[in-house]
């Protein structure tokens, strides 16, 4: 056993606290211009403001007639039909202006004259024969129509810095004319994972080897959350290979290791963290999976090319953050979830998202010792009203392939010795960082 002096346990929410507190101090790095249609899951750097009003002129939201709302306060009421208007067509190409008792065939879409203030949905009315229309309901002012800049006045801020493009964003975007938008880079993010028995996947593993899955899973969360994963090798439970890793990862602008966190004699990260003047904010969380997780920020030399044709050369130091993730598959992706998010959030230039619960109801119940928040793999079934969760019987923080069939985790506060079925519960739906 490893005892180590600077152990700095905290609870759920403390460690969460932490990050998020961290996560405001850093800033993203460049900017770049994108063609919209590459703009999906990026940052924005600038704002979308609209070029004119939302709609720029009064909607009819219904195919219909554009009528006088007035002229149907008492029904039957007969209106003569005077024109036709498309979406696409300007309100003036109507022969003349719309009369009292006189209605126009509307789509939906089409730009509604001045002087209709609702539009009557084609299904409220029937034909007469002298090609009117009779209107079998009244309708109310504005009834079916979006006044012209209802959604947006010209210039308004539309979506501001920091702002993740979702096809939602990128649909505004492109309605306010930006065939280009200016997004922040996505930062770097170096994965170095660690342990003698870590072989690549392409390998064949000898019998007590494991092939490296948290290097693929971490990558995938990285690009998720907004970053650009830079894989390393695998780094040996070696002190002197094992800091020459590091320090190329340090390069990067956030660093991940695997796995070397725990208390075992051959989980090195720490020490070897602390050759790079290593501050730790955290260095274990009370929950599970994922206890021995670390957090904190080391130093790293700035390098530049002095002459062209040259090796780049330290000239300034930057402080780096750094997570030391728990090696177990699952705690790796739980702690990436947890904490990571945030930092990796933060230096992609967008703005803080807390975690996103729901509730549901507890199909069977599970007791537990109270003290660690728990976030165990579990399954949301149901139908709307009723949604229900089952945790899976799962074989602890190694267990990826149970927790490949889970789509939440149930959260168990510390406090809590147990879950009754039938009570309501917190569970944390993953992989929801687009938003
Ligand atoms: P550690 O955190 O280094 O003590 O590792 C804990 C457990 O996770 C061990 O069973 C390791 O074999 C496993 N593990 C560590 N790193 C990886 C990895 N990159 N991919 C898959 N399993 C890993
Ligand atoms: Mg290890």
């Amino acid at each position: 056993m490893k005892l180590s002096s600077h152990e700095q346990v905290l609870s759920f929410c403390e460690a969460r606290q932490v990050v998020e507190n961290q996560a405001r101090r850093l800033k993203p790095a460049a900017t770049e211009k994108l063609s919209l249609n590459r703009s999906l899951a990026r940052f924005l750097a600038l704002p979308i403001r609209a070029d004119r009003d939302f709609p720029p002129f009064p909607r009819a939201t219904r195919d219909g007639f554009a009528v006088r709302s007035a002229d149907l306060f008492k029904l039957p009421a007969r209106l003569k039909i005077i024109g036709e208007i498309k979406a696409g067509a300007a309100p003036e190409s109507m022969p003349r202006r719309l009369g009292h008792g006189e209605a126009v065939v509307i789509m939906t879409g089409a730009p509604v004259p001045m002087e209709a203030d609702a539009v009557l949905m084609q299904e409220h009315t029937k034909r007469c024969h002298e090609g009117g229309i009779e209107a079998l309901r009244q309708v109310v002012a504005g009834e079916n129509i979006v006044p012209r800049g209802a959604e947006a006045g010209e210039s308004q801020l539309l979506l501001d810095v920091g702002t993740r493009l979702t096809p939602t964003g990128i649909a505004v975007a492109a309605s306010a004319g930006y065939s280009t938008v200016t997004v922040f880079r996505r930062p770097q993010v170096a994965v170095l994972a660690t342990g003698d028995e870590i072989v690549p996947v392409h390998t064949s593993p000898g019998p007590s080897q494991i092939r490296d899955s948290n290097l693929h899973s971490l990558s995938a969360q990285i690009e998720l959350a907004g970053g650009e994963p830079v894989p390393l090798p695998i780094a040996p439970d070696h002190p002197r290979e094992l800091g020459e890793l590091i320090a190329l990862a340090l390069e990067h602008d956030l660093a991940l290791f695997s796995g070397g966190v725990s208390m075992g004699k051959y989980d090195l990260v720490e020490d070897a963290l602390k050759a790079f003047k290593a501050e730790f904010y955290f260095t274990g969380a009370r929950i599970q999976p994922g206890r021995p997780v670390v957090f904190g920020e080391a130093e790293a030399p700035v390098k530049r090319r002095k002459r062209s044709g040259t090796s780049p050369e330290p000239v300034a130091v930057r402080r780096v953050p750094f997570f030391g993730l728990p090696g177990n598959p699952v705690s790796t992706l739980v702690t990436f979830e947890l904490f990571v998010t945030p930092v990796l959030r933060a230096l992609a230039g967008g703005q803080p998202a807390p975690l996103l619960f729901a509730s549901a109801r507890l199909k069977t119940g599970l007791r537990m010792p109270a003290g660690l928040t728990r976030f165990l793999p579990a399954r949301l079934s149901g139908e709307p009203g009723s949604i229900e969760v089952e945790c899976l019987n799962w074989r602890g923080s190694g267990d990826l392939v149970c927790a490949s069939r889970a789509n939440c985790y149930l959260v168990v506060p510390d406090d809590r010795d147990g879950m009754n079925a039938g009570e309501e519960v917190s569970v944390l739906i993953f992989g929801t960082e687009l938003r």
